[in-house]
């Protein structure tokens, strides 16, 4: 075939939803993979329904999933002329014609098919008038009669259609506007686009735009139709079974190459493989291996694996990500090394950077109350002593780094001939103000000497405060 061009054209009449993000990924997965061209076309000839802050929202969606584009964006209201000079070539060469059908007519002839329990379908009535353009007239492709327009779909096997079954579709509106599948078809072909990966809702234009192609005497792309995502009720994904716009999941705090390790499993798949980096999935995307069932979108499912990235990532990007998400949970960190610090230790905790922030809070923010649950428990007067021999042994520590904090632990449970839980219960709810904190000696490593001093005087204050 030579060099693969895809394509990814979105309608932009709404922000990208999971399923278009996921035919993008696609399509983008097997331009990277092979070294070919990703082309970005922005379909917005249904000029009502169409708005800026759509194609916005879409670039926006694209951008944060790291999907770029080599060519484009293309926009379909540019291109009317291009259109135009072909509709007029295909009248010209007889593959169209002009209709003057009005709506009232064009319902009866669909009842008369009805009444005769076939399906209903334009006529044909103008097929051999050879109507001029007048004002109100449609163009029609002219189907062939017999025979059948088959494909070769990469992801269902073969399709084919008998023509009789085809209306002689519109291709040009009374308004002089063209239709999707001419547009679509004019330029896939002006693009040189040769591999399409589509949702399979799209599957009964096919063989109209393979129609037009070949009109034009051009070579058809390969098809693959993929099964659309459901939500867990097996309906199609929607609104109603929580967050489907991609912007959401970045709102959630999911990364972005988690939110395309899922997407891309969703509907691909390559042996067992759950896990899957960026380049992992440039290297083994294969459009043979997208599955025939649909994917059923499964959001516990991507905090799972959204939790496996951020273990996996280097602290030193997880930071980075977590920047803004620190920025909306107002916390404020002065301290860069220190932020990475506390990273490494709550990566295993976190499901996602918006959680992982508000777990970080008590690092930068001090401690604004104390887990009453907790203090319950581990506040009795009796951990002001244990509070205080550890204030005493941790003060005495020149380096204080993780493997040098244990010493200080055991060294008050056997000066107090008490056990790790009487020592470290009070300690972590006194540094970190709950029960559920990071590792003892990692966090104190990061919260260092003073402030771990400072927040111990803190906690006997306040349980000598209890009385
Ligand atoms: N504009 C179409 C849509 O958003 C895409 C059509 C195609 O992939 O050919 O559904
Ligand atoms: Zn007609």
């Amino acid at each position: 075939m030579g060099e693969i061009i895809t394509r990814f054209p979105p309608s932009p009449t709404g922000y990208l939803h999971v399923g278009g993000a996921r035919t993008a990924l696609f399509n983008w997965l097997y331009a990277r993979k092979t070294g070919g061209t990703f082309i970005l076309r922005i379909e917005d000839t249904d000029l009502e329904r169409s708005t800026e802050a759509s194609v916005q929202a879409i670039f926006d969606g694209l951008e944060w999933l790291g999907i770029d584009w080599d060519q484009g964006p293309f926009y379909q209201t540019q291109r009317f002329d291009l259109y135009k000079e072909v509709i007029a070539k295909l009248l010209e060469e007889g593959h169209a014609y002009w209709c003057t059908c009005t709506p009232e007519e064009i319902e009866e002839m669909r009842e008369t098919a009805r009444a005769n329990g076939e399906k209903p379908k334009y006529n044909g009535k103008c097929r051999e008038r050879h109507l001029g353009p007048t004002e109100g007239a449609v163009v029609r492709f002219k189907v062939p009669l017999a025979g059948a327009t088959a494909f070769e779909d990469m992801v269902k096997g073969r399709i084919s259609i008998p023509n009789a079954e085809l209306d002689d579709f519109i291709i040009q509106r009374s308004d002089g506007s063209p239709t999707y599948n001419l547009a679509v078809a004019v330029d896939d072909l002006t693009m040189k686009v040769n591999t399409i990966l589509r949702g399979d809702d799209h599957v009964n234009n096919t063989p109209k735009q393979i129609l037009i192609l070949q009109a034009m005497g051009e070579t058809v792309p390969t098809y693959g139709h993929v099964p659309m995502v459901l939500g867990s009720d097996k309906a199609r994904l929607s609104k109603r079974h929580g967050a489907t716009s991609v912007t959401e999941y970045r709102d959630m705090g999911i990364l972005p190459d988690a939110m395309i390790n899922y997407l891309a499993r969703l509907g691909w798949s390559c042996g067992d493989q759950e896990f899957f980096t960026r380049e992992d999935l440039i290297e083994k995307f294969n459009p043979d291996h997208i599955g025939r069932s649909p994917g059923v979108f499964d959001q516990e499912k991507l905090l799972a694996i959204n939790h496996d990235h951020i273990q996996q990532k280097p602290a030193e990007e997880i930071t980075e990500a977590l920047l803004p998400y620190l920025e909306k949970a107002g916390i404020q960190v002065a301290d860069r090394d220190q932020l990475v610090k506390a990273v490494k230790t709550l990566a295993p905790r976190s499901h996602t950077l918006v959680e992982m922030a508000e777990n970080a809070r008590f690092y930068f923010e001090g401690i604004k109350e104390y887990d009453p649950k907790m203090a319950k428990k581990a506040f009795k007067p009796a951990a002001v002593d244990a509070l205080l021999a550890m204030k005493e042994a941790l003060a005495a520590v020149d380096e204080f780094t993780e493997s040098h904090l244990e010493a200080p632990f055991h060294a008050v449970m056997e000066k107090l001939e008490v056990g790790f839980g009487k020592v470290a219960q009070p300690l972590r709810l006194a540094v970190s103000g709950t029960g559920a904190s990071p590792g003892m000696y990692e966090m104190l490593e990061v919260l260092g000497k003073e402030e771990t001093l400072k927040r111990i005087d803190d906690a006997v204050a306040h349980i000598r405060a209890l009385g």
